[in-house]
């Protein structure tokens, strides 16, 4: 992981060599932190020559750690968290908890009413019940996972806002945030860098999440390669896009999945049949917010490209790029791309 971004750190430097001939360089930093069971990466710019490098590090340092405030609140593996409080007690009355986790549950319900349910932060009991099957090696009958899904709805969720209060309706009720954890962290990292004044960063949550702020030196955004489900070789990129002041989330297959007798199964479920979604070998979104884009990727897997379109038409400023899962390989579908130089 940590060669990779490198690797991605070189080729910046490289596609920035222009600039970097220059004597009169701004500083640029590399740092990496582990949070959420997952790599987070950040390059950071500074705004002129005079930045000091060490203010930049320091800055950096300060939106890892609203990561670790964030992953420390809303972690469902952490068993202090709020989320695990809220999962072990709500459906007994209301339980206070910090306003990260009424941040993360409101941003969750826009995303699902938007989605019509198909991001839905309960499906946790599904997620357990596929566990649990993919153990056994024994693929279930739609009557198996019915019952389960009576646990399953976010608008048996009562959040009260002026109390910090989360109430489940429902017994069995369970949150979790894997689909939307990672792109929350990233805009909690760039507002941090916003207010230290940073005017120019790349943030990656395990390269599935990106949110870039501002642009390199005399660019006009981050370039980006999107990985191939198919293949991990970089000359395999399906597509390059260039990104600013945005985010870009990837959803796939290739390194998250289920696998029961030998076959392998989405590891992101359909929360109105209970099933692994099907139909996709990746989705790409690009939103305004990490929140936005994390939890969209995560959605379209579910909705198909039918739905993707639909969910792209009513919003514009969201940017989609899907893969199908057919025999042979598919080209990628571009959605809300009005030209070429989105693209790169
Ligand atoms: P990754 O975390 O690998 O980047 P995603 O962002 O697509 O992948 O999130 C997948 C995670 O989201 C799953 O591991 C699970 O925790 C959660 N999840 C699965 N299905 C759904 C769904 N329909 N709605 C919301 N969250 C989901
Ligand atoms: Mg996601």
């Amino acid at each position: 992981m940590f060669l990779s971004f490198i690797k991605m750190f070189l080729t910046l430097a490289l596609v920035c060599s222009a600039w970097v001939s220059l004597a009169e360089k701004p500083p640029v930093r590399a740092l990496h932190h582990v949070a959420m069971a997952t790599d987070f990466e950040a390059i950071l710019y500074g705004e002129t020559s005079q930045t000091d490098p060490e203010a930049l590090l320091s800055s950096g340092r300060a939106a890892f750690e609203a990561v670790d405030i964030l992953e420390k609140h809303i972690s469902n593996w952490k068993a202090d968290s709020y989320t695990s409080l809220a999962n072990r007690l709500a459906a007994k009355g209301p339980v206070k908890v910090s306003v990260d986790l009424i941040e993360i549950l409101e941003e969750a319900r826009n995303v699902y009413r938007a989605t019509d349910g198909a991001f839905d932060v309960t499906v946790n009991p599904l997620i357990q019940f596929w566990k649990a099957r993919e153990k056994s090696g024994i693929f279930p009958a739609p009557e198996d996972v019915k019952p389960v899904l009576n646990q399953i709805g976010l608008k048996y969720v009562l959040v009260d806002k002026q109390a910090n209060t989360v109430f489940f309706k429902r017994q069995g009720i369970s949150l979790d945030f894997g689909g939307i954890a990672k792109g929350l962290a990233l805009d909690r990292m760039a507002n941090v860098l916003a207010e230290q004044g940073v005017k120019a960063a790349l943030l990656n949550a395990g390269t599935s999440t990106i949110v870039a702020l501002g642009a390199p030196p005399e660019d006009t955004g981050w370039t980006v390669a999107i990985r191939s489900p198919y293949n991990k070789d970089a000359d395999a990129d399906i597509a390059k896009v260039k990104i600013s002041n945005e985010s870009l989330s990837t959803s796939s297959n290739t390194e998250r999945y289920l696998e029961i007798g030998g076959k392998r199964y989405s590891h992101i479920l359909d929360p109105h049949t209970g099933m692994p979604a099907s139909g996709l070998a990746s989705a790409t979104v690009i939103a305004p917010t990490g929140v936005e884009s994390d939890a969209l990727s995560t959605a379209f897997f579910v909705m198909g490209v039918d739905g993707a379109r639909a969910y792209c038409t009513a919003h514009p400023k969201v940017r989609a790029i899907l893969i199908q899962d057919l025999c042979e390989r598919s080209e990628p579908i571009y959605i809300n791309f009005q030209d070429d130089m989105q693209k790169e």
